[in-house]
């Protein structure tokens, strides 16, 4: 077995410490430095991993990455910080925490990827991919938006299902 090899141990729905619900997805992974759990909640759309503990570089280093809107949301629960997911799929679109009023509140907004037609799409290079070019764009046109506790239909609405449902 390849030594960055990941093992999908087990998957299952638990309780939610953020919002209560029992639709919290739970998987646990076999990394190199042993085993990993994350969650996801499909009903408020906070997640975290077993590795994400208060304090921990893990989280210093996302959080230089992480939007305000998600860095004032997080929560704490059992020594590991929640945050609000935030889900990229090039060739299905996205779904992202925005805020209603600053600070305060947010909604989930799906933006759909769409088709650039071939003959345009050498106006969209791929800053990782030097000489590519994207296939797909986020179609800003026409976002949807949930409520907070709806990211279900967020996720539904993107089409992220064929791997979580059973
Ligand atoms: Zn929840």
């Amino acid at each position: 077995m390849a030594k960055k090899n990941i093992t999908l141990n087990m998957d299952k729905l638990v309780d939610c410490p953020c919002c209560s619900s029992n639709a919290c997805y739970e998987s646990e992974f076999t990394t190199e430095d042993g085993p990993v759990s994350t969650w996801l909640c499909m009903t408020c759309g906070f997640t975290t991993n077993s590795t994400m503990t208060q304090d921990s570089d893990i989280l210093k280093e996302s959080f230089e990455l992480t939007a305000e809107i998600i860095k004032d949301n997080s929560q704490i629960h059992n020594n590991l910080v929640w945050l609000l997911t935030v889900i990229t799929m090039p060739d299905k679109g996205m779904i992202f925490p925005e805020p209603i009023k600053e600070g305060v509140d947010w909604q989930w907004t799906v933006v759909k990827a769409i088709a650039i037609p071939k003959e345009e799409q050498e106006k969209y290079p791929d800053p990782k991919n030097p000489g590519k070019f994207y296939e797909n764009r986020m179609d800003m046109d026409n976002v949807k938006r949930f409520g907070k506790l709806e990211f279900m239909d967020a996720a539904e609405e993107l089409g992220m299902f064929g791997k979580l449902r059973k």
